[in-house]
């Protein structure tokens, strides 16, 4: 069984996305690191679904073309 590229100490049991070339599907990550690495995409996804919103809400151009006659 290999060790988790990114702690070195939970065995792999998940491929990782960053290195996933498609087709081969080779366990890298353990699940822990796997968490951590959603938890932050996630955190990600929110920043910039609420900048985008943020920006929509701001602009009157998409305003006006959203508005509902
Ligand atoms: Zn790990």
């Amino acid at each position: 069984m290999n060790k988790c590229i990114y702690c070195n100490e939970r065995p792999a049991e998940v491929p990782d996305r960053r290195t996933y070339t498609g087709g081969r599907f080779v366990k890298k990550v353990c699940t822990i690191c796997h968490g951590k690495l959603l938890r932050g995409d996630l955190i990600n996804i929110v920043r910039l679904e609420s900048k985008r919103a943020a920006e929509l809400a701001e602009s009157p151009v998409t305003s006006a073309n959203n508005r509902i006659v």
